[in-house]
């Protein structure tokens, strides 16, 4: 069965490519009727943030991801966070050195200072503490066992190395990119065991998914580069056999595709899912958030998953069943996805127009409110109804609201001048009159009839005198159905704003 995982790191808000990563996790999981796994990777501590955990959760929650087993939800391979799980890491560490395959080093920061430079100057390779260079350095390959003996135990710091082959092929068959070959010259003598005893993210990343029988490591393109080395440590643990299938994804990119989306893209869209309750110490800016700007996590969810991957058809909306169905890992690009602002803000759209005016009345209410106006949760809906095709986010409703909430202050001119004519003042004269005696229910439909009998009986064509009743009305030459706004304002003050609009 298939068992996926996300990994984050508890370093700050998860940035929207994380969250993408998560939701092709999830989306591979559902589809093949696996689990999905929540695993947090926290051994650098240098990096940790308090209260990224509890936010990494939350923001799951937010988009509709559930975890079937891992960090918050439990299951059989506790505990999922990693920094609770050193033993297990030091445990195979300690295999690898006594089966030859991993060493001690006592380097010092200076020593591996000065190795870097000389190797800078010499144009070396890629790969820096290797198969050549560690027979220079401060190491267990190098010193006698009485001489590493010593020093551990007078409590000289060290950490764990890979022994990394001289001359080998590391191959793996990426599910998205096919087959990357690496020449194990070109991969470090990497860090396994850090000297406060905790595990770099190559270690406890390779025993984790190992242990916890994940089938599929499906990550961002970023680690395309560990992954040959994650495969030499398959291979050095002897878990080759049951070694996870990759799949890379594509980078998220700015706009213009001049480069990886990042978090100081803010202006471009490169802004979490809601900010972590913490402000940057540096620039006091709390971070922007896509629940903070209004978007709704179908929204979300919807255009994150076309970020990279597409059905093959002319379909852009998809509920998140609907992406299950449709979703196949093989068909996820290679190529970077452009990320557009826009096009989110289009799918937001979309989804606004499927609420229910119930659901959105409220943030009508309260912003009506918060402006000083009034407005009863029915009044709310009823602006919700009107106006939801029009707008990208809930908030905006309000805004659009404008001429419902005030009365015309200035009359548009242009409109002015073109169409109030000696029929429009009479058309408004006669509905002014009309609705004085007007006693049914003030909506929509009785309104038309009013107005229609009325300009029928002064024998005014009504098509004719629209755009000047609507000028009187709101002000403006265009806006949402007239009757409906009426209906909106209620009968005295559609009746007040004709006659300011008559004096
Ligand atoms: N902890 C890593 C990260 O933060 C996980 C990478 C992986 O999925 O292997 O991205």
């Amino acid at each position: 069965p298939v068992r996926v995982r996300f990994a984050p790191s508890p370093t700050g808000p998860l940035h929207i490519g994380g969250v993408r990563t998560a939701l092709y996790n999830y989306l591979f999981a559902r589809k093949m009727g696996g689990k999905m796994l929540l695993r947090i990777e926290d051994t650098d501590q240098n990096r940790f943030v308090p209260g990224a955990e509890d936010y990494i959760m939350e923001a799951l929650k937010w988009v509709g991801i559930e975890i079937d087993e891992g960090q918050g939800t439990g299951g059989p391979h506790a505990p999922y966070r990693q920094s609770e799980r050193r033993e297990i890491y030091q445990k195979e560490a300690q295999r690898l050195i006594d089966e030859g395959k991993a060493y001690y080093a006592f380097d010092t920061a200076e020593e591996l200072d000065v190795m870097r430079k000389r190797l800078e100057e010499a144009n070396a390779p890629a790969a820096q503490y290797n198969a050549i260079t560690r027979m220079q350095m401060r190491n267990s390959l190098t010193m006698t066992p009485e001489d590493v003996k010593a020093r551990m135990e007078a409590g000289e710091p060290f950490v764990i190395r890979l022994k990394t082959p001289r001359k080998e092929e590391v191959r793996l068959n990426d599910l998205i990119r096919g087959w990357v070959n690496v020449h194990s010259s070109a991969i470090d003598d990497k860090v396994l065991l850090k000297s406060d005893g905790l595990p770099t993210y190559h270690l406890a990343n390779i025993v984790d998914d190992h242990l916890m029988g994940i089938t599929h490591v499906i990550r961002g393109e970023e680690w395309l580069p560990s992954a040959p080395l994650h495969v030499l440590l398959y291979r050095y643990l002897g878990w080759e056999d049951t070694m996870p299938q990759f799949a890379h994804l594509p980078l998220l990119l700015k706009p213009e595709g001049n480069g990886k989306l990042s978090k100081r893209d803010a202006d471009l869209g490169g802004f979490p899912i809601f900010p972590l309750q913490w402000t940057d110490p540096f620039s006091g800016v709390v971070a922007k958030g896509f629940r903070e700007e209004g978007y709704l996590p179908e929204a979300t969810i919807n255009f994150l998953a076309l970020l990279g991957w597409n059905p093959g058809t002319e379909q852009e909306l998809f509920t998140m069943d609907e992406l299950i169905a449709s979703f196949d890992l093989t068909q996820v690009h290679k190529a970077g996805a452009r990320f557009d602002i826009q096009k989110a803000q289009w799918f937001n759209h979309q989804y606004i127009r499927l609420q229910t005016d119930a659901d959105l009345a409220p943030t009508v209410q309260q912003q009506a409110e918060a402006a000083g106006f009034t407005c009863s949760l029915d009044k709310a809906e009823k602006i919700a109804a009107l106006l939801k095709g029009r707008v990208n986010f809930a908030h905006e409703i309000f805004t659009e609201a404008g001429t419902i909430f005030n009365a015309p202050t200035t009359y548009d001119e242009a409109i002015v001048t073109a169409k109030w004519n000696e029929d429009a003042k009479q058309a408004v004269m006669v509905f002014h009159e009309a609705l004085q005696s007007f006693d049914g229910e003030f909506i929509a439909d009785t309104i038309k009839h009013s107005l229609g009998d009325a300009m029928q009986q002064a024998g005014i064509k009504q098509g004719k005198i629209m755009q000047a009743m609507r000028v009187a009305l709101t002000g403006s030459g265009a806006g949402p159905d007239l009757m409906l706004t009426m209906e909106i304002i209620g009968k005295n003050e559609t009746v007040t704003r004709l006659e300011k609009a008559l004096a």
